[in-house]
């Protein structure tokens, strides 16, 4: 039940403060980052829990961090439903690929997935647009890159940070499912899954 569960520590620097079991039912998973003074949020959620992300990510957040970034993964509902409440808690910036920022700023329904929720998503604005095939952002002493990673959704990307010299990488949805109402696409999906291959040896 949400509110018996806490936020889990993954490794050092990392934490996983969201899902279906520590937010909310249909909730994808929602990690936090804190390197030094300054920190960064993988996901929101669709929003339905907000409070209860609230309170998991107090109990881990450093004193002194502040969430500069709300990166979202790709933009489905699950995921990105949350957002422009997490945006007003904590003052951050969205950041998203360009070719998902799109339907999110159209706020789209149906690529955005929300139909699939018995939800409508509401038009939301994309503070930063990932434009190249990875990006990288500095937090604190630590950094995160994004990487483009279409196939699911046209502008999924992954993102991998290094704690300790060991990468560590938030897929979301690599795994699919493909599917034309998301604009899905098997020929990307596949050669997204050998970059990662390639990314990790
Ligand atoms: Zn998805």
């Amino acid at each position: 039940m949400p509110g018996n569960l806490k936020a889990m520590k993954i490794t050092d620097h990392v934490w996983q403060v969201g899902g279906d079991i520590l937010t909310g039912s249909g909730d994808a998973a929602m990690y936090l980052l804190a390197f030094d003074n300054a920190a960064a949020l993988i996901d929101a959620g669709c929003g339905n829990g907000h409070q209860q992300l609230v309170q998991n990510i107090s109990q881990c957040l450093p004193a002194a961090a502040k969430i500069q970034y709300l990166f979202l993964t790709h933009c489905h509902y699950d995921h990105a439903g949350g957002a422009a409440a997490v945006r007003k808690q904590y003052g951050c910036a969205i950041a998203a690929h360009d070719l998902d920022a799109e339907y999110l700023e159209a706020g789209d329904s149906r690529v955005t997935a929300a139909q699939w929720y018995n939800a409508h998503l509401e038009p939301l604005a994309i503070d930063h647009k990932i434009q190249a095939a990875e990006e990288t952002f500095k937090l604190g002493s630590g950094s995160i890159t994004a990487y483009h990673c279409p196939g699911h959704s046209p502008g999924s990307i992954v993102l991998v940070t290094e704690v300790k010299g060991k990468k560590v990488l938030f897929g979301q949805d690599i795994h699919g499912p493909l599917h034309d109402d998301l604009l899905s696409n098997r020929r990307d999906y596949i050669t997204s899954l050998n970059f990662l291959i390639s990314l990790l040896r």
